[in-house]
């Protein structure tokens, strides 16, 4: 796949060329304090890409994650992490970091810049600190401690180091300009102390180093040369700069930002997440209905359609949200051609044929897709009693009904033209039973002289159907922008959001499907072999990816 043009390829494309860097070196730095979601991906595919399309240059991109503060961050996500962004189609190779290997080198930064007057240790309250640092429209105070001697500084840190300051009690501040009209550089906050022990450090650290400092130092120790990151960081891009300006770093990496992939119908932050986990609202961070990477997988979203999604949206500086029918369309598209189809009765109505006798059964060819011939043919089998579609006969059917209805004629897909003789009806006058009798000859056959026939459905044969569960998913929320909803975006979940179909007829082939393995149920939609059940062993559980077409408001 040819990449678009944007303005960050723009921008490497000119750095080769004029020489500035030989390559570009990029990095992806998730957070590990959650699962990674479809806006990430926007993140991934472009840091990845870039990569990829320079690698003659020997271009590179980093797995980093940027695990600075203990508070939040778990190994589980971690692994999350790695899953998905492999699973995503991409490859870090030995370039996998961890930033809290580089606290010794933030802290070696922090005192050269004590050591050139350039931060101070501040002991005002938090409060002080916030009034003091002005508004927009006021300059700030300088704070009481900011002339501090070096002497006193560097060991005032070191104190801090050790620990024998209390949380919030101090903080180690850049000494940059109190009354900057951009508030990041009124003095920004290096370290605060926090006494929490990290997953990778243990009980070393007593202070950790805020993101705004520690970033731009991680890029600079890896030789990053293009740090891109979401606009959000557009007016942190002067400390970053400052920072990397003012360190014992070896490469001076730029920073440029790119506006954030959002979706309609969708919240798309980890914060809120966590909330939809805890308070029990999806089962876990992969709910198919999750916009997580790991819930796309477990809905049947192939990779390919997000990245797929990534490539049209491109990479531009406005802000903008993505219609999630784009990803949909995307994932119906290579589903179509790549999948096979299989027959599967949601609402089973059996169908006798009577003239077949009780002890036959036969085979019969049906292709694997019609869009693909190299799928080949599968054997379905078939018996005397069927199960079909409910809707699939109308006892008082309109004129354009052309499926099962009393005294017509319907053919079974990839088998006979079977012809209604009679039916059985329950108390409340709903069909319990259809009588038919099927017509010898018709399989591959046009239709015998005087038997009209106008339309194929699908069906499974009783004595060899398997029994599953289908999972019918829809959009988590109903509202197209659910974080502008007046009562918060949980007042607008959709109470239909999961179905659960049970007593689902399936043709025996899907009872050898490997767990994540997709196929179109034929005239119902795309689905995927549940990872969690079929692993377990205990029942076919079916995850409803895409319906055939997009039936959502109309
Ligand atoms: P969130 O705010 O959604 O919880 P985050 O930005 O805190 O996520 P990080 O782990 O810090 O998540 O993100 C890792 C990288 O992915 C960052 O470079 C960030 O800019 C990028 N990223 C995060 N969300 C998006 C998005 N919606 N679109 C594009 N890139 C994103
Ligand atoms: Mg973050
Ligand atoms: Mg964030």
């Amino acid at each position: 796949m040819s990449k678009k043009r944007d303005f960050i390829r723009d921008i490497i494309a000119e750095d080769l060329a004029s020489g500035k860097h030989e390559t570009t070196i990029t990095r992806f730095p998730p957070e590990p304090n959650g699962y990674l979601h479809l806006g990430h991906a926007r993140a991934i595919c472009l840091n990845f890409g870039l990569a990829q399309e320079n690698a003659a240059s020997g271009a590179r991109c980093h797995l980093r994650f940027d695990d600075t503060n203990p508070a939040k961050e778990e190994s589980e996500y971690v692994e999350s992490i790695k899953r998905d962004v492999a699973w995503l189609g991409f490859e870090w190779g030995e370039h996998l970091y961890f930033a809290s290997d580089y606290f010794e080198f933030f802290y070696d930064c922090a005192v050269h810049l004590i050591k050139e007057g350039k931060a101070y240790v501040d002991e005002q309250t938090l409060e002080q600190m916030r009034t003091n640092r002005g508004s927009v429209t006021e300059p700030g105070m300088p704070s009481p401690f900011r002339e501090r001697s070096v002497e006193e500084n560097l060991a005032l840190f070191a104190d801090m180091r050790e620990g024998k300051f209390a949380d919030g009690t101090a903080v180690l501040r850049a000494k940059i300009d109190m009354a900057a009209p951009n508030m990041n550089m009124r003095d920004p906050v290096l370290y605060r102390v926090m006494n929490a022990p990290h997953h990778n450090t243990g009980d070393k650290w007593k202070i950790y180093p805020m993101y705004d400092f520690a970033h731009p130092l991680e890029d600079a120790k890896e030789h990053i040369t293009h740090s891109l990151c979401t606009l959000e960081f557009e007016d942190h891009r002067p400390l970053y700069n400052w920072v990397v300006e003012n360190c014992p770093v070896p490469a001076q990496p730029r920073q440029i930002e790119f506006s954030r992939l959002n979706f309609t119908y969708t919240v798309m932050s980890k914060r809120k997440f966590i909330e939809l986990v805890n308070e029990g609202i999806v089962d876990g961070w992969d709910d198919p209905r999750m916009p997580t990477i790991s819930g796309a997988r477990r809905r049947g979203i192939p990779a390919q359609a997000i990245r797929e999604v990534c490539e049209i949206t491109g990479i531009t500086k406005q802000v903008g949200v993505t219609d999630i029918a784009l990803l949909e369309f995307e994932t119906r598209k290579i589903l179509n051609k790549e999948v096979n189809r299989r027959m599967v009765v949601m609402d089973p109505l059996k169908v006798v044929l009577v003239n077949y006798d009780a002890d036959r059964s036969e085979t019969v060819k049906v292709p694997n897709n019609p869009e693909d011939e190299s799928a080949g043919e599968r054997d379905v089998a078939l018996g005397r009693e069927l199960w079909i579609e409910r809707a699939d006969f109308e006892l008082e059917p309109h004129k354009k009904y052309h499926r099962l209805k009393p005294d017509g004629a319907v053919r079974l897909r990839g088998g006979y033209i079977i012809k209604h003789v009679g039916h059985e009806l329950n108390e409340a006058g709903e069909v319990t039973e259809v009588h038919c009798e099927y017509l010898e000859g018709t399989i591959g056959q046009n239709a015998p002289e005087g038997v009209v026939c106008k339309a194929a459905i699908h069906w499974v044969s009783a004595a060899h159907a398997q029994e599953a569960e289908v999972r019918l998913y829809d959009r988590l929320f109903t509202a197209e922008n659910p974080d502008a909803a007046e009562d918060g975006f949980k007042s607008v979940l959709n109470p239909n959001s999961l179905e659960v179909v049970t007593g689902v007829q399936v043709e025996a082939a899907l009872a050898d499907m490997e767990p994540g393995e997709r196929c179109q149920f034929e005239r119902v939609g795309y689905f995927v072999a549940d990872s969690e059940e079929y692993v377990a062993g205990e029942k076919l559980v079916f995850n409803r990816t895409v319906a055939l077409r997009d039936s959502w408001g109309g």
